[in-house]
């Protein structure tokens, strides 16, 4: 009868691109995760990474890690590399949207199931999606600097082009700026996308919008934390500190905020995040019924269009920061930075 049971699990999973697996339930003593990251420049990453090892060793199952170090051709070989040393999952940051297709392709021919994480895998047969809503983190970003600076001239600094998460980060900064754009109450002097969400380019890309208003400018909405640091650096040559947000909660960001020089960031709970995509990929690789694996206080199943299908996917809560609930809620309640490290800089 257990065998019946285990044999039935495997062969009633309800999402039909899932590859059949070849066969028996594993234990997850058994099993093997791969993790491809396209980068680790921003702090998140790395910490994402730590997470899944600590999970992987907690439960006694191997974890395999690759970083492409922003070369997308790479990250497709890694991939197959990955495929080779015989993962049963995979899971995937993509450095370029558009052009991880070729990575679910031959995951499938070899049987193997990829969950896209945090940046979806666009125009390919994806598996599943874990994800925070990266246009509600739009939405806030320019919530913060509008509400501080209803008029004026603004920088608006988008993140990589080739990243799906930046458009929809772009599309929520866009949904709050558009009436106040309309209205003639705020100018916007320079557009530009951040090659890589590099802060070098961030900080060229103020300096021309600097140069453009003669250093006439009211707010800047900038698309990450990495970003916000190199628009804070061009503002601050000149003797600036406008209204200028930012996400991920990085820790530099934070202290900024508390000094006043940054007025918020996103934080995201990369801890949930993690955890999702984590016990995803256990169930899928012991053969679980994957859409009930996933913790539900960590978030909520949703389908999500990569332009080739509906994808099942998971999407967790994010959170606006300022200086009023930053220690509340980044210090106090989820230790995501201690007390001394946010404010080593403040007297
Ligand atoms: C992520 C952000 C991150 C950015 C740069 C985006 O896809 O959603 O959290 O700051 O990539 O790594």
């Amino acid at each position: 009868a257990v065998v019946l049971v285990l044999l039935m699990t495997v062969g009633c999973s309800e999402n039909a691109s899932v590859p059949e697996t070849e066969g028996q339930a594993k234990d997850i003593k058994d099993i093997k995760i791969g993790v491809s990251v396209g980068h680790t420049q921003e702090e998140r990453w790395q910490r994402e990474i730590d997470m899944f090892k600590a999970y992987a060793d907690e439960h006694g199952f191997e974890l395999l890690v690759q970083s492409a170090e922003n070369n997308a051709q790479k990250q497709v070989s890694q991939c197959e590399n990955l495929f080779n040393q015989g993962i049963d999952v995979l899971i995937l940051q993509s450095l370029d949207a558009s052009a991880v297709a070729p990575i679910i392709d031959t995951a499938h021919q070899e049987g193997i199931p990829v969950i896209s994480y945090d940046r979806f895998a666009m125009n390919c047969d994806l598996d599943y999606y874990i994800t925070f809503d990266s246009y509600k983190v739009g939405v806030k970003q320019a919530t913060f600097v509008t509400e501080k600076a209803p008029k004026g001239n603004y920088i608006w600094l988008k993140g990589a082009a080739e990243d799906n998460n930046a458009h929809l980060v772009a599309a929520g900064q866009e949904s709050v700026l558009k009436p106040y754009v309309d209205r003639g109450d705020i100018n916007i002097v320079l557009e530009q996308w951040c090659k890589g969400w590099d802060p070098n380019e961030a900080l060229k890309n103020t300096e021309n919008g600097l140069t453009s208003a003669n250093n006439d400018i009211q707010g800047v909405i900038a698309s990450n934390d990495g970003t916000a640091g190199g628009a804070i650096q061009a503002l601050a040559a000149q003797g600036l500190n406008v209204p200028i947000s930012g996400q991920d909660a990085d820790l530099a960001a934070c202290q900024r905020i508390v000094e006043g020089k940054q007025t918020g960031t996103v934080y995201k709970p990369l801890a949930k995040l993690n955890l999702a995509a984590i016990e995803l990929a256990v169930a899928l690789a012991t053969g679980q019924d994957p859409m009930t694996a996933i913790d539900s206080s960590l978030g909520e199943w949703t389908k999500l269009n990569n332009n080739f299908k509906d994808v099942d996917s998971f999407s967790v809560d994010v959170i606006a920061i300022d200086k009023d609930n930053l220690y509340d809620i980044i210090i106090a309640q989820d230790k995501f930075h201690s007390l001394e490290d946010v404010y080593k800089n403040v007297p």
